[in-house]
């Protein structure tokens, strides 16, 4: 074959290759999708999931399955997604501790920044300082006494290194003279099956999963670490922590949508469209709001403003961790 003949034959290929590929990508979704939870289920992550996975079945015509993949602070589940095929079948749903985890760990099994693709920021919630039903203080100054009453002896649980509720208990601890025992779960709902029945003292709680249990009075709630009080009638009545004392303790909760890293564009367009037609899904904000979460979708949910909250977050974050001492293998 002449260089001529060969060229034209391998811009065919080419050809035919891409239009193969486009027509793929046309087809894009053609079998279930999965959203990995990097905690367990029955928490505010596996929340938010499940409402957007509903939600998302209309604008992409297909199933989205979630699936709990928890422990280490959400660094195990993070790393199943940064390692799975970059086709658009697996995603992430991950919170702040994303933003966080390369602070705290020592070692991490993906690269934050590298690994993924953002698809957009999509809530916030604030989180509630609760107790165990039987704690023998009823506000926030009691509680503080109670603590230094009980110094070491005090445990809060969280939902392992780089969660949400182990940031809030740092940012706690280092107000507080006393020292507390740090208490890790694969995520909250265990976290806070164990409150309820006692096993342990504190957690710190995205407004989310606290306020059921708030209103059936199976825990006690001490602050919201919001700005202004929420408006909720479970939280209305109950203080900022900055308001009960604690300067500067302001704190929100985010989640975001991640896709492996090498997604093809159409596909992260296709994902992403259909995250922001799920976001405007009525029952989706009503189910969510009634929590005490906001639904996002100011710039960040645009996948570089993510991106670019993330790298924030990340720098924001390991200041107060590296402030507060604390590491993980
Ligand atoms: N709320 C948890 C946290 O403290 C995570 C979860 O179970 O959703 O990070």
């Amino acid at each position: 074959m002449g260089t001529l003949k060969r060229g034209a034959a391998a811009a065919a290929i080419g050809l035919i290759a891409i239009s193969s590929s486009t027509t793929a990508w046309a087809e894009f979704p053609d079998k279930p999708i999965t959203l990995v939870v990097p905690f367990s289920a029955g928490g505010p992550s596996d929340k938010i999931a499940r409402d957007l996975a509903e939600a998302l079945r209309k604008p992409l015509a297909q199933t989205v399955i979630v699936d709990n993949t928890a422990g280490a602070g959400g660094t195990i589940g993070a790393a199943r997604v940064a390692r799975a095929s970059p086709d658009g079948y697996t995603l992430l749903v991950h919170h702040i501790g994303i933003s966080t985890a390369p602070a705290l760990y020592k070692k991490l099994p993906y690269r934050t920044l590298e690994d993924f693709e953002n698809l957009g920021l999509i809530n916030e919630a604030p989180s509630t300082l609760i107790g165990k039903p039987g704690l023998a203080a009823n506000n926030f100054a009691d509680l503080r006494k109670w603590i230094s009453s009980n110094d070491g002896k005090v445990n809060l649980a969280n939902a392992g290194v780089g969660s949400a509720s182990h940031l809030c208990g740092l940012v706690l601890q280092a107000t507080l003279p006393s020292k507390m025992a740090f208490v890790p779960y694969k995520g909250t709902a265990p976290a806070m099956t164990d409150l309820m029945g006692g096993q342990v003292d504190l957690m710190c709680e995205q407004a989310t999963n606290a306020v059921p249990q708030i209103e059936a009075k199976k825990v006690k709630v001490f602050g919201v670490t919001s700005k202004q009080r929420m408006a909720l009638p479970a939280l209305a009545q109950v203080p900022t922590l900055a308001e009960a004392g604690l300067t500067g303790f302001e704190m929100s909760v985010w989640h975001g949508v991640y896709a492996p890293k090498g997604t093809p564009p159409p596909v992260l367009a296709r994902l992403h469209a259909a995250i922001r037609a799920a976001l405007k899904d009525p029952e989706l904000i009503q189910r969510e709001e009634a929590l005490g979460v906001r639904i996002v979708t100011d710039a960040r949910l645009e996948p570089a403003e993510h991106k670019k909250y993330v790298e924030g977050e990340m720098i924001r974050w390991a200041r107060i961790i590296k402030d507060s001492g604390e590491s993980a293998d």
